[in-house]
């Protein structure tokens, strides 16, 4: 095994790190590729900069967070977190006790880590479902979780999310929807409502997973639940800082949807161009995705057989196409336990820099070299750490 834990997937990021940095002083920005549709960003203006202080900022930017969270989310109350996990990790820690059961949804499993992370650390029982037909809850359930959108773009229907609602609601079970990128997908290309007029009591969404914000998540919800979460993430430091504070508003402020929708469209033409030489390659809603299954399954089409798993040699695709392409992939800067998919996010900033050509190109000459490379474990280690 060359990739077995959270530290060797550490590792593999810090490597990535390092060949975006060297990227960087030989090319520059306008040479670096970032695909992964979460490159964030932090669209300050000048006047900002004095109040980012420890009391100045909260008492200005908390307010007018909580407007324009509301505004996109709904709710009663908002609450900024330093990342969408450490959001899920609050809510844990502060509704559900040990032995507690948390029941999860979701449009298709896996679970992004940190939910069945958290359920472990409170010592509750973690069940999760992605057949609508089998969810259940029992008299033990206290949270039950909805996640709207998957790690690799599943989108959840909203005739199963109204059915999770209805089940909950008949035993008052608290709902609280993970919708990191969800909160973008559902709602601007599915159309769907947001999570807190479909019945959620709280919902979280990333500020950079398409929209252009500091990594960070913004939770909104009744009052209720939102000041024992809050109470949470204080003693225990997870709550976002004045500046990530100061920086999602100004993303807030300065969101459109159009990147999502022109990517919505742009995105049949890379699809059509590289299902002519890759038959796993599936669409998202912005983009496209080749799962570290569907790579396996082009190697073995191909003759070549590894003694690799299927994450391994994913997160070998991903660095090879970043230090020969300078593509940035989730795989190769993805934290640990996140999706080995590689996706390409067409509603990225990046993706105004490049045409189909150049991905279709990219994805051959790193699955030429893939091929070459799966054997030879030395080989393997060296793109994957150094
Ligand atoms: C990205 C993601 C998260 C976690 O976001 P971080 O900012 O990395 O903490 C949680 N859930 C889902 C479904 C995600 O896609």
């Amino acid at each position: 095994m060359l990739i077995d834990s959270s530290s060797d997937e550490v590792k593999r990021r810090d490597n990535a790190l390092k060949i975006i940095g060297t990227i960087l002083n030989e090319k520059g920005k306008s040479g670096l590729f970032d695909l992964t549709g979460l490159s964030g960003g932090f669209p300050l203006e000048d006047e900002d900069l004095g109040l980012i202080e420890t009391y100045a900022g909260p008492a200005l930017f908390e307010e007018q967070l909580t407007e324009l969270g509301i505004e996109h989310l709904g709710g009663e109350k908002v609450l900024a977190f330093n990342r969408t996990t450490s959001g899920i990790f609050a809510t844990i820690l502060a509704l559900v006790k040990p032995g507690e059961e948390i029941v999860h949804f979701l449009p298709k499993s896996p679970s992004h880590p940190s939910i069945p992370r958290s359920a472990a650390i409170v010592n509750a029982v973690y069940k999760e479902f992605d057949d609508i037909d089998k969810f259940t809850v029992t008299d033990n359930t206290s949270l039950v979780i909805i996640t709207g959108s998957t790690m690799d773009h599943e989108i959840i229907k909203s005739e199963e999310f109204d059915k999770v609602v209805e089940i909950s609601k008949s035993k008052n079970i608290p709902i609280f929807v993970d919708d990191a990128s969800g909160a973008s997908l559902r709602t601007i290309i599915h159309k769907q409502p947001n999570a807190i007029d479909l019945g959620a009591d709280m919902v979280i969404k990333s500020t950079d997973k398409l929209i252009d914000g500091p990594r960070g998540g913004l939770m909104a919800g009744k009052t209720k639940f939102i000041d024992k979460v809050k109470s949470k993430s204080y003693e225990f430091g997870l709550e976002a800082q004045p500046p990530v504070i100061a920086g999602m508003v100004r993303t807030l402020e300065k969101f459109t949807p159009h990147r999502i929708f022109d990517a919505n469209h742009k995105k049949n033409m890379v699809f059509n161009a590289l299902k002519e030489h890759f038959k796993n390659v599936k669409k998202t809603p912005t983009g496209i995705m080749l799962s570290a299954d569907g790579l396996i399954n082009e190697l073995e089409k191909n003759g070549h057989k590894t003694v690799l798993s299927a994450r391994e040699v994913s997160f070998i695709f991903a660095m090879i196409l970043l230090k020969n392409h300078n593509i940035i992939t989730i795989p190769a800067v993805g934290m640990p336990g996140a999706s080995a998919t590689i996706r390409i996010d067409l509603a990225s900033k990046d993706a105004e820099k490049i045409n189909t050509e150049f991905i279709v190109k990219a994805f051959i000459d790193t699955f030429n070299i893939l091929k070459d490379t799966i054997n030879d474990l030395d080989l393997c280690e060296s793109f994957l750490f150094n």
